[in-house]
């Protein structure tokens, strides 16, 4: 699913696409010229690679992202909020949805057999 910047509305408008397992859903409206808002959840699983034993796993999503688009390089240096700049006037959906995902997955992870060795490290010492 992609979508044009300057044909994003300025009323907010639900959306709902997916990608592999995950269900991207929410609203999305244009909040000046240059700066669209999406309010959105990321849901469903997605595989994940322990650290220690590179044993993949699969890992419930269930994530509110909300964010800020740009059609500029933005230098709102003040504002916490993530913004996403585009290279285009295209906004892609997918591309969103994978780049977040790898982000979870790039996060450290132990699978459960790990995590147990873990805490019994943790408590002989
Ligand atoms: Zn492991």
């Amino acid at each position: 699913m992609k979508i044009e910047f300057r044909k994003l509305p300025t009323v907010k408008k639900d959306f709902s696409t997916s990608l592999l397992s995950v269900k991207f859903e929410g609203t999305f409206c244009k909040i000046s010229s240059t700066l669209a808002k999406f309010e959105t959840t990321l849901r469903g699983t997605i595989e994940c690679a322990c650290c220690r034993c590179s044993e993949t796993d699969t890992l419930d999503l269930d994530e509110t992202f909300d964010f800020l688009v740009s059609d500029r390089v933005h230098k709102n240096e003040e504002s916490e909020d993530l913004i996403i700049e585009l290279n285009n006037d295209i906004i892609d959906f997918d591309e969103i949805i994978q780049s977040e995902v790898a982000s979870f997955q790039s996060e450290y992870y132990l699978c459960d057999t790990c995590k147990e060795n873990n805490e019994d490290f943790e408590k002989e010492f």
